[in-house]
């Protein structure tokens, strides 16, 4: 029996609790994708959510008024 949650197995959120499975490696930072983590599969590759979050771009209007010339601004 674990002596700091006093059950067997631990309870969830026990530091003695064992890690889950490491079920993917992200492509992108190498970090684990552990089992019950929320992931993408990108035509195959697994890809964590914090690596999406930074791929994630939002398309914005400014962005394509910058390729216009403002010539009376
Ligand atoms: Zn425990
Ligand atoms: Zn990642």
């Amino acid at each position: 029996m674990c002596d700091i949650c006093l059950h067997s197995p631990c309870l969830p959120g026990c530091p003695n609790e064992p890690p889950p499975p490491i079920v993917y490696t992200c492509v992108n930072c190498q970090e684990p994708i552990y089992e019950g983590d929320d992931y993408y599969d990108i035509e195959g590759d697994a890809w964590c959510e914090e690596c999406i979050r930074d791929a994630l771009k939002i398309a914005e209007l400014e962005d394509w008024y910058d390729e216009e010339d403002y010539d009376d601004r």
